[in-house]
């Protein structure tokens, strides 16, 4: 029997990352590619739908794949058909993406909140069992936060639970790519570390901040702020398991002995504290690609092995 794919497809400020994923979580015909060679037009799902063309026919994968599955830096509606709004993507607003591919490509589209897909990646990979509630924040340029119950993605009235980079900050005046102002993503994603080497660490690299000034006071209160948030959601939810990860808790020298002290030292005791399962992920560029195989299995019932 020939083996199909699901086509996963992460979006990206920069870069989309594209691959055909088997039943198996294997990834083939990887693709990383620069936004701005894909969206070409003021017609982002036109430009869309001819990239995806294009690689659903490669010569490997032709005749061989099940649906595509996207994620989104976004919320996306209850539905899981329209992307309605990005913080950092002004493009990306009230997009039917799946009416559109649907009808153009002819198979089965689905959307998701990208972070959903890499919270379906991590539950895969660290084997975390069914469970009621799980619960995943993704420091990146941004905040990412996903949460599952008893293994589907919590949508919300709207569509949009699970935006907790969008709590507000006290004080901060900070106008945030939402609309609000003092988002707490401003304050605890790489967003702030970006700024702190524009304006106070001007001769250091992003990449070696922890590494030169680890120590300093800016920056263990940088990791305060992101273990506030994470034990915001724990407290709130007392999950299963509760996933940190993204590109700011990976970055060399990130302090992760300190987050998880200070995690545990904002979260309520006895409990959830004392029974705390926290799991620091790893990164890995195919998370969202991958995860989005299980989205997709989701809705179509396929064997997942
Ligand atoms: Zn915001």
């Amino acid at each position: 029997m020939k083996e199909e794919y699901i086509i996963g497809i992460d979006i990206g400020g920069t870069h989309f990352r594209i691959g055909a994923v088997t039943g198996a979580h294997h990834v083939k015909c990887f693709r990383k590619v620069k936004a701005d060679t894909v969206l070409v037009t003021d017609d982002v799902l036109a430009d869309l739908k001819r990239y995806l063309a294009d690689y659903m026919s490669l010569p490997e994968l032709k005749g061989n794949i099940r649906a595509i599955a996207i994620g989104f830096p976004a919320t996306v509606d209850r539905a899981r058909k329209v992307v309605l709004q990005a913080p950092n993507l002004s493009y990306m607003e009230n997009l039917p993406v799946v009416d559109y591919l649907q009808e153009h490509l002819g198979i089965p589209v689905f959307i998701e909140r990208d972070v959903c897909m890499t919270l379906f990646y991590d539950m895969h990979t660290y084997q975390i069992p069914e469970c009621e509630i799980l619960a995943g924040c993704y420091f990146g340029t941004g905040i990412g936060n996903a949460i599952c119950i008893n293994g589907r993605p919590l949508l919300g009235r709207d569509g949009a639970a699970g935006e907790l980079g969008h709590i507000a900050v006290p004080g901060s005046q900070e106008k945030c790519g939402c609309g609000l102002v003092g988002c707490m993503e401003n304050l605890a994603g790489g967003k702030y570390l970006s700024r702190l080497c524009r304006e106070v660490y001007t001769h250091t690299e992003i990449g070696d901040i922890f590494t030169e000034h680890g120590e300093e006071q800016l920056l263990r209160d940088f990791v305060d702020r992101i273990a506030i948030t994470v034990a915001a959601e724990i407290n709130i939810l007392n999950p299963d398991y509760m996933i940190v990860g993204g590109g700011v808790i990976n970055m060399k020298d990130f302090p992760k002995d300190l987050l998880v002290k200070k995690i545990h030292e904002h979260t309520r005791k006895p409990y959830p504290e004392q029974s705390l399962n926290l799991l620091l992920a790893e990164d890995e560029e195919m998370k969202s690609v991958i995860g989005a195989a299980p989205v997709s299995y989701t809705h179509l019932t396929l064997p997942t092995t």
